[in-house]
């Protein structure tokens, strides 16, 4: 029997406003301000705080509906369902939880798509899941996209947003780290392009894997990046954390991603990125 206890952790500033953000649908909290925004509104501005200009948590078929050309989207690998194979203690309640909250079976979606005529390989996770968390379907729904974008000689565009792996689901969960990471070696040793574009909050084991493995790394305006969240680092190290510590801003000047990307100019900078490098694959 496993001791719940050990794996218990802190209050996720950031999970809880997720949360009370779906649960008060259909209105969306400003991590920034903390401003409830009614979601009707924002969608005309590209979902980013009117208030103070923070980009806002999108659902993962929102995102996908707000990016992609209409009617392009087709999703790949739908009959995934969680298992609970450890019997982690509340697991299978909270997957009922994740599944309502989300509307979606789990923390990812994958398929083909395309971006202002630009054909790729997609995959977008989702915040309202357990905060994107990765256990072994998301991690296998990655991975096929990665090997079904390998096989098609196509570009792949990530959009990560995680709490790091999914702890319920132990060393299944880890080892997904690993298979998802093959999987973008072999498609990069094909010559194929892979952006990932990095949202609030990318952290842990999705950031120790394929969201720093692209070939270019976007990310979103203020979004957290890191392995370890800035609380425990602080109370394991004993030191005052810089501010900014972690935000794209500060990852940006530190050398760990690539550009900061405002939402506004997202569709236009990957259809580039697509149009440059998308086709630039070695069959
Ligand atoms: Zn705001």
């Amino acid at each position: 029997m496993i001791n719940k206890a050990l794996f218990k952790k802190p209050n996720n500033r950031l999970e809880g406003e997720q949360e009370a953000a779906r649960d008060a649908e259909p209105t969306v909290v400003c991590a920034e301000c903390k401003d409830t925004l009614p979601r009707a509104a924002v969608a005309g501005t590209d979902f980013v705080c009117p208030r103070c200009g923070t980009p806002l948590a999108m659902g993962a078929r929102e995102r996908i509906r707000w990016l992609t050309d209409e009617g392009s989207f087709q999703e790949t690998e739908t009959g995934h369902r969680a298992v609970d194979r450890l019997g982690f203690p509340g697991y299978a309640e909270k997957l009922v939880k994740a599944q309502r909250d989300s509307g979606e079976p789990e923390g990812v979606l994958t398929g083909l798509a395309a971006v202002d005529g630009e054909p790729c390989a997609l995959f977008v996770m989702e915040p309202y899941f357990i905060m994107g968390s990765m256990g072994a379907v998301v991690g296998e729904k990655i991975t096929r996209l990665f090997e079904l974008a390998t096989q098609e000689c196509l570009p792949v565009i990530g959009y990560t947003v995680s709490g790091g792996a999914r702890i319920q689901e132990g060393m299944f969960s880890l080892m997904q780290m690993a298979k998802t990471s093959g999987a973008v070696l072999r498609h990069s040793e094909k010559g194929l392009l892979y952006a990932a574009v990095l949202t609030h909050p990318t952290t842990g084991g999705v950031v120790a894997s394929f969201a720093m493995e692209a070939d270019v790394i976007l990310a979103e305006p203020k979004a957290q990046i890191g392995f370890t969240g800035p609380r425990v680092i602080e109370q394991t190290m004993r030191q005052k954390l810089p501010p900014g510590f972690q935000r794209s801003e500060f990852m940006l000047q530190k050398g760990f991603i690539d550009r900061i990307v405002p939402r506004n100019a997202q569709k236009k900078e990957l259809s580039m990125l697509l149009k440059l490098h998308g086709r630039g694959g070695r069959a």
